[in-house]
Protein backbone atom coordinates (compact mmCIF):
# COMPACT_ATOMS: atom_id res chain seq x y z
CA UNK A 1 0.00 0.00 0.00
CA UNK A 2 1.07 3.33 -1.14
CA UNK A 3 -0.01 6.83 1.11
CA UNK A 4 -1.06 9.67 -1.35
CA UNK A 5 -2.95 12.89 -1.21
CA UNK A 6 -6.46 12.57 -3.07
CA UNK A 7 -8.10 15.51 -4.65
CA UNK A 8 -11.90 14.40 -5.55
CA UNK A 9 -12.26 17.43 -8.20
CA UNK A 10 -15.00 19.14 -5.86
CA UNK A 11 -13.36 20.19 -3.10
CA UNK A 12 -9.63 21.85 -3.11
CA UNK A 13 -8.76 19.92 0.31
CA UNK A 14 -6.87 16.38 0.22
CA UNK A 15 -7.67 13.41 1.57
CA UNK A 16 -5.09 11.18 2.94
CA UNK A 17 -5.97 8.03 1.02
CA UNK A 18 -4.32 4.41 0.89
CA UNK A 19 -3.37 3.17 -2.70
CA UNK A 20 -3.90 -0.39 -3.59
CA UNK A 21 -3.82 -3.04 -5.96
CA UNK A 22 -6.32 -5.81 -5.54
CA UNK A 23 -8.08 -8.00 -8.21
CA UNK A 24 -6.68 -6.58 -10.91
CA UNK A 25 -7.62 -2.60 -9.95
CA UNK A 26 -6.36 0.05 -8.27
CA UNK A 27 -8.23 0.90 -5.14
CA UNK A 28 -8.30 3.79 -2.91
CA UNK A 29 -9.13 3.63 0.63
CA UNK A 30 -9.36 6.56 2.98
CA UNK A 31 -8.60 3.31 6.08
CA UNK A 32 -12.77 3.19 6.47
CA UNK A 33 -14.35 2.54 2.82
CA UNK A 34 -12.87 2.01 -0.59
CA UNK A 35 -13.74 5.48 -2.06
CA UNK A 36 -12.65 4.45 -6.16
CA UNK A 37 -11.59 1.20 -8.06
CA UNK A 38 -10.80 1.73 -11.68
CA UNK A 39 -8.46 -0.68 -13.60
CA UNK A 40 -4.71 0.33 -14.09
CA UNK A 41 -5.23 1.00 -17.53
CA UNK A 42 -7.73 3.44 -17.22
CA UNK A 43 -5.44 5.88 -14.57
CA UNK A 44 -3.59 8.42 -16.44
CA UNK A 45 0.05 7.95 -14.33
CA UNK A 46 1.81 11.41 -14.88
CA UNK A 47 5.81 10.66 -16.31
CA UNK A 48 8.47 10.59 -13.51
CA UNK A 49 9.97 13.97 -14.47
CA UNK A 50 12.25 15.29 -11.57
CA UNK A 51 11.74 15.34 -8.10
CA UNK A 52 8.17 16.57 -7.85
CA UNK A 53 5.33 13.96 -6.68
CA UNK A 54 3.86 11.74 -9.37
CA UNK A 55 0.06 12.38 -10.45
CA UNK A 56 -2.68 9.73 -11.09
CA UNK A 57 -5.46 11.21 -13.13
CA UNK A 58 -8.55 9.01 -12.23
CA UNK A 59 -11.05 8.64 -15.16
CA UNK A 60 -13.85 11.03 -14.51
CA UNK A 61 -12.16 13.35 -12.52
CA UNK A 62 -9.67 13.63 -8.99
CA UNK A 63 -6.20 13.12 -9.14
CA UNK A 64 -3.75 11.70 -6.60
CA UNK A 65 -0.83 13.37 -5.56
CA UNK A 66 2.42 10.53 -4.26
CA UNK A 67 5.30 11.53 -2.54
CA UNK A 68 6.38 8.06 -1.90
CA UNK A 69 7.49 7.25 -5.73
CA UNK A 70 9.12 3.97 -4.88
CA UNK A 71 6.58 2.28 -3.55
CA UNK A 72 4.37 3.45 -6.60
CA UNK A 73 6.79 2.11 -9.04
CA UNK A 74 6.56 -1.08 -7.18
CA UNK A 75 2.75 -0.77 -6.85
CA UNK A 76 2.33 0.01 -10.49
CA UNK A 77 5.06 -2.67 -11.08
CA UNK A 78 2.38 -5.27 -9.90
CA UNK A 79 0.12 -4.17 -11.63
CA UNK A 80 1.57 -4.65 -15.02
CA UNK A 81 1.58 -0.64 -15.53
CA UNK A 82 4.74 -0.06 -18.01
CA UNK A 83 6.52 3.84 -18.02
CA UNK A 84 5.24 6.29 -20.76
CA UNK A 85 7.65 6.39 -23.52
CA UNK A 86 8.77 9.54 -22.52
CA UNK A 87 10.28 8.56 -19.22
CA UNK A 88 11.74 5.45 -20.78
CA UNK A 89 13.18 7.63 -23.70
CA UNK A 90 14.63 9.68 -21.49
CA UNK A 91 16.81 6.74 -20.30
CA UNK A 92 17.29 5.58 -23.56
CA UNK A 93 20.44 6.18 -25.44
CA UNK A 94 19.04 4.27 -28.15
CA UNK A 95 16.09 6.43 -28.29
CA UNK A 96 18.02 9.66 -27.89
CA UNK A 97 20.13 8.21 -31.05
CA UNK A 98 16.64 7.83 -33.00
CA UNK A 99 15.64 10.90 -32.35
CA UNK A 100 18.61 12.95 -33.33
CA UNK A 101 18.33 11.25 -36.79
CA UNK A 102 14.74 11.59 -37.06
CA UNK A 103 15.32 15.56 -36.51
CA UNK A 104 18.05 15.36 -38.69
CA UNK A 105 15.83 13.44 -41.52
CA UNK A 106 13.16 16.59 -40.42
CA UNK A 107 15.86 19.12 -41.76
CA UNK A 108 16.40 17.24 -45.04
CA UNK A 109 12.98 17.12 -45.93
CA UNK A 110 12.43 19.95 -45.27
CA UNK A 111 15.39 21.35 -47.13
CA UNK A 112 14.30 19.26 -49.89
CA UNK A 113 10.49 19.69 -50.14
CA UNK A 114 10.17 22.59 -47.61
CA UNK A 115 12.67 25.03 -49.26
CA UNK A 116 11.16 24.39 -52.63
CA UNK A 117 7.76 24.90 -51.83
CA UNK A 118 8.34 27.83 -49.61
CA UNK A 119 10.36 29.82 -52.13
CA UNK A 120 7.13 29.06 -54.58
CA UNK A 121 4.62 30.23 -52.38
CA UNK A 122 6.78 33.59 -51.92
CA UNK A 123 7.77 33.82 -55.15
CA UNK A 124 3.70 33.70 -55.90
CA UNK A 125 3.55 37.14 -53.82
CA UNK A 126 6.71 38.58 -54.77
CA UNK A 127 5.73 42.12 -56.35
CA UNK A 128 6.73 42.18 -60.23
CA UNK A 129 8.76 45.27 -59.44
CA UNK A 130 10.63 43.87 -57.15
CA UNK A 131 11.51 40.97 -59.51
CA UNK A 132 12.14 43.67 -62.26
CA UNK A 133 14.93 45.23 -59.83
CA UNK A 134 16.32 42.32 -58.92
CA UNK A 135 16.61 41.16 -62.79
CA UNK A 136 18.42 44.73 -63.36
CA UNK A 137 21.00 44.71 -60.62
CA UNK A 138 22.14 41.22 -61.38
CA UNK A 139 22.17 42.72 -65.03
CA UNK A 140 24.23 45.44 -63.64
CA UNK A 141 26.73 42.77 -61.76
CA UNK A 142 27.41 41.05 -64.54
CA UNK A 143 27.59 44.20 -66.52
CA UNK A 144 30.30 45.59 -63.84
CA UNK A 145 32.18 42.50 -64.03
CA UNK A 146 31.93 39.67 -66.76
CA UNK A 147 30.04 41.49 -69.73
CA UNK A 148 30.94 43.78 -72.38
CA UNK A 149 29.03 45.42 -75.46
CA UNK A 150 28.29 43.24 -77.63
CA UNK A 151 30.04 43.68 -81.26
CA UNK A 152 27.49 42.21 -83.17
CA UNK A 153 26.51 44.21 -85.59
CA UNK A 154 22.87 45.54 -85.21
CA UNK A 155 21.23 44.10 -88.21
CA UNK A 156 22.38 40.32 -86.87
CA UNK A 157 20.66 41.58 -83.43
CA UNK A 158 17.97 41.91 -84.69
CA UNK A 159 17.75 39.62 -86.86
CA UNK A 160 18.15 36.71 -84.25
CA UNK A 161 15.67 38.84 -82.15
CA UNK A 162 12.55 38.79 -85.05
CA UNK A 163 13.43 35.39 -85.68
CA UNK A 164 12.79 34.18 -82.11
CA UNK A 165 10.39 36.85 -81.65
CA UNK A 166 8.12 35.01 -85.01
CA UNK A 167 8.51 31.66 -82.75
CA UNK A 168 4.85 30.87 -81.35
CA UNK A 169 5.41 29.56 -77.30
CA UNK A 170 4.22 25.89 -76.67
CA UNK A 171 1.33 26.98 -74.13
CA UNK A 172 -0.69 30.15 -74.83
CA UNK A 173 0.86 33.25 -74.05
CA UNK A 174 4.68 33.54 -74.25
CA UNK A 175 6.05 35.04 -70.67
CA UNK A 176 7.61 38.19 -70.73
CA UNK A 177 11.22 38.51 -72.06
CA UNK A 178 13.77 40.66 -73.85
CA UNK A 179 16.69 39.83 -75.53
CA UNK A 180 19.86 41.42 -74.83
CA UNK A 181 23.11 40.60 -77.00
CA UNK A 182 27.16 41.06 -74.66
CA UNK A 183 30.26 39.94 -75.64
CA UNK A 184 31.35 37.66 -72.73
CA UNK A 185 35.26 37.23 -73.53
CA UNK A 186 36.47 35.69 -69.79
CA UNK A 187 32.53 33.36 -69.49
CA UNK A 188 32.42 32.91 -72.98
CA UNK A 189 29.77 30.51 -75.01
CA UNK A 190 26.64 31.30 -72.69
CA UNK A 191 22.89 31.98 -72.52
CA UNK A 192 21.50 32.73 -69.18
CA UNK A 193 18.15 33.79 -67.85
CA UNK A 194 17.00 36.81 -65.64
CA UNK A 195 14.39 37.34 -62.79
CA UNK A 196 11.74 39.83 -64.56
CA UNK A 197 12.48 38.75 -68.09
CA UNK A 198 15.74 39.41 -69.15
CA UNK A 199 17.81 36.41 -71.58
CA UNK A 200 21.33 37.40 -72.39
CA UNK A 201 22.96 36.05 -75.27
CA UNK A 202 26.76 36.10 -75.88
CA UNK A 203 28.53 37.27 -78.82
CA UNK A 204 30.79 33.54 -78.27
CA UNK A 205 27.31 31.75 -78.05
CA UNK A 206 25.97 33.27 -81.96
CA UNK A 207 29.56 32.81 -83.01
CA UNK A 208 30.23 28.92 -82.03
CA UNK A 209 26.68 27.97 -83.54
CA UNK A 210 26.67 26.61 -87.02
CA UNK A 211 22.78 27.20 -87.00
CA UNK A 212 20.72 29.86 -86.20
CA UNK A 213 18.19 27.13 -85.05
CA UNK A 214 20.80 26.19 -82.56
CA UNK A 215 20.33 29.59 -81.15
CA UNK A 216 16.75 29.61 -81.39
CA UNK A 217 16.92 26.48 -79.31
CA UNK A 218 19.14 28.17 -76.79
CA UNK A 219 16.90 30.84 -76.05
CA UNK A 220 13.77 28.66 -75.94
CA UNK A 221 14.97 27.00 -73.06
CA UNK A 222 15.90 30.49 -71.52
CA UNK A 223 12.13 30.80 -72.21
CA UNK A 224 11.16 27.81 -70.27
CA UNK A 225 13.40 29.36 -67.45
CA UNK A 226 11.06 32.36 -67.79
CA UNK A 227 8.07 30.78 -68.46
CA UNK A 228 8.24 28.87 -64.80
CA UNK A 229 10.16 31.29 -62.77
CA UNK A 230 13.08 29.29 -62.17
CA UNK A 231 15.62 32.40 -61.65
CA UNK A 232 13.39 34.00 -58.92
CA UNK A 233 12.29 30.74 -57.31
CA UNK A 234 15.91 29.63 -57.55
CA UNK A 235 17.10 32.78 -55.58
CA UNK A 236 14.30 32.74 -53.24
CA UNK A 237 15.40 29.33 -52.26
CA UNK A 238 18.61 30.04 -51.92
CA UNK A 239 17.90 33.19 -49.80
CA UNK A 240 15.87 30.92 -47.25
CA UNK A 241 18.66 28.20 -47.48
CA UNK A 242 20.58 30.96 -46.08
CA UNK A 243 18.38 32.83 -43.88
CA UNK A 244 17.74 28.98 -42.42
CA UNK A 245 21.69 28.86 -41.99
CA UNK A 246 21.61 32.03 -40.59
CA UNK A 247 19.00 31.66 -38.00
CA UNK A 248 21.10 28.52 -36.76
CA UNK A 249 24.76 29.68 -36.73
CA UNK A 250 23.12 33.12 -34.99
CA UNK A 251 24.75 35.92 -37.93
CA UNK A 252 22.34 38.18 -39.09
CA UNK A 253 24.48 39.98 -41.26
CA UNK A 254 24.94 37.08 -43.99
CA UNK A 255 20.81 37.07 -43.98
CA UNK A 256 21.01 40.44 -45.86
CA UNK A 257 23.07 39.52 -48.59
CA UNK A 258 21.33 40.83 -51.83
CA UNK A 259 19.12 39.02 -54.08
CA UNK A 260 21.47 39.52 -57.14
CA UNK A 261 24.32 37.42 -55.24
CA UNK A 262 22.06 35.04 -54.29
CA UNK A 263 20.64 34.87 -58.38
CA UNK A 264 24.45 34.47 -59.03
CA UNK A 265 25.36 31.97 -56.49
CA UNK A 266 21.91 29.61 -57.02
CA UNK A 267 22.26 26.52 -59.24
CA UNK A 268 19.09 26.06 -61.11
CA UNK A 269 18.08 22.38 -60.19
CA UNK A 270 17.73 19.33 -62.42
CA UNK A 271 14.14 19.16 -61.99
CA UNK A 272 14.09 23.09 -63.40
CA UNK A 273 16.80 22.39 -66.34
CA UNK A 274 14.14 19.49 -66.85
CA UNK A 275 11.43 21.78 -66.98
CA UNK A 276 13.28 24.12 -69.58
CA UNK A 277 14.57 21.48 -72.07
CA UNK A 278 10.62 20.14 -72.23
CA UNK A 279 9.50 23.69 -72.71
CA UNK A 280 12.26 24.34 -75.34
CA UNK A 281 10.99 20.90 -77.14
CA UNK A 282 7.35 21.51 -76.93
CA UNK A 283 8.39 25.01 -78.58
CA UNK A 284 10.94 23.69 -81.28
CA UNK A 285 8.07 21.12 -82.39
CA UNK A 286 5.39 23.61 -82.53
CA UNK A 287 7.15 25.54 -84.92
CA UNK A 288 7.72 23.05 -86.81
CA UNK A 289 11.33 22.63 -85.63
CA UNK A 290 13.16 19.43 -84.43
CA UNK A 291 14.06 19.53 -80.73
CA UNK A 292 17.70 17.61 -82.09
CA UNK A 293 18.75 21.55 -82.09
CA UNK A 294 18.85 21.67 -78.48
CA UNK A 295 20.86 18.63 -78.27
CA UNK A 296 23.08 19.65 -80.89
CA UNK A 297 23.08 23.34 -79.09
CA UNK A 298 23.73 21.79 -75.68
CA UNK A 299 26.89 19.36 -77.13
CA UNK A 300 28.52 22.42 -79.18
CA UNK A 301 28.30 24.15 -75.57
CA UNK A 302 29.72 21.22 -73.60
CA UNK A 303 32.49 20.83 -76.12
CA UNK A 304 33.60 24.78 -76.20
CA UNK A 305 33.47 24.77 -72.48
CA UNK A 306 35.37 21.27 -71.86
CA UNK A 307 38.71 21.70 -69.51
CA UNK A 308 38.20 25.49 -68.84
CA UNK A 309 37.04 26.49 -64.98
CA UNK A 310 36.42 30.09 -65.22
CA UNK A 311 34.51 30.71 -61.87
CA UNK A 312 32.09 32.59 -63.56
CA UNK A 313 28.48 31.69 -63.72
CA UNK A 314 28.53 29.89 -66.90
CA UNK A 315 25.63 27.83 -68.71
CA UNK A 316 27.91 24.49 -67.60
CA UNK A 317 27.96 25.26 -64.53
CA UNK A 318 24.05 26.30 -64.00
CA UNK A 319 23.40 23.76 -66.61
CA UNK A 320 24.97 20.61 -65.80
CA UNK A 321 24.36 16.76 -66.42
CA UNK A 322 24.39 18.16 -70.38
CA UNK A 323 24.45 14.17 -71.47
CA UNK A 324 21.46 13.04 -69.72
CA UNK A 325 19.72 16.31 -70.63
CA UNK A 326 20.43 15.17 -74.47
CA UNK A 327 19.32 11.26 -74.15
CA UNK A 328 16.04 13.01 -71.93
CA UNK A 329 15.62 15.20 -75.04
CA UNK A 330 15.14 12.05 -77.08
CA UNK A 331 11.70 11.22 -76.03
CA UNK A 332 10.68 14.74 -78.02
CA UNK A 333 11.58 13.62 -81.43
ZN1 LIG B 1 18.88 26.28 -68.07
Amino acid sequence: MVEARYFDGRSSRPRAVLLDWQDGALMLNDGEETLRRHPLQEVDVTEQLGDGPRLLRLPGGGVCEVDDREGLASLLQAGGYRDGLVARGQRSLLLAVLAIVALIAIAAAGYQWGVPIAADLVAARVPEELVARSGEETLELLDDHWLRPSRLPGARREALRSQFAALRPPDGEAPHWRLLFRAAPQVGANAFALPGGDIVLTDELVALARDDREIMAVLAHELGHQHYRHGLRSALQGIIVGAAVTAWLGDVSTALAGLSSAVLGARYSREFEREADTYAARMLQHNNLSSEWLATALQRLEQAHAGKVDGTPSLLSTHPHTAERIEALKVHR
